[in-house]
């Protein structure tokens, strides 16, 4: 289980800064998150402006 991000994502970069983790990383079209990185904190999620991050 870890948090993806759906192709909802507009690429903003908000969530990169915010992963304790840095699980999260700009891929190609959209950010992409790491789910072996990933510690499903929620982070990611809260802060998104497209609810583009969610638990898998
Ligand atoms: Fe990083 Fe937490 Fe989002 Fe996982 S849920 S990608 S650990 S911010
Ligand atoms: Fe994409 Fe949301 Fe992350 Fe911005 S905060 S890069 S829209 S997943």
């Amino acid at each position: 289980m870890a948090y993806i991000i759906s192709d909802e994502c507009v690429s903003c970069g908000a969530c990169e800064a915010e992963c304790p983790v840095s699980a999260i990383s700009e891929g190609d079209g959209k950010y992409v998150i790491d789910a072996d990185a990933c510690v499903e904190c929620g982070a990611c999620a809260g802060v998104c402006p497209v609810g583009a991050p969610a638990a898998e």
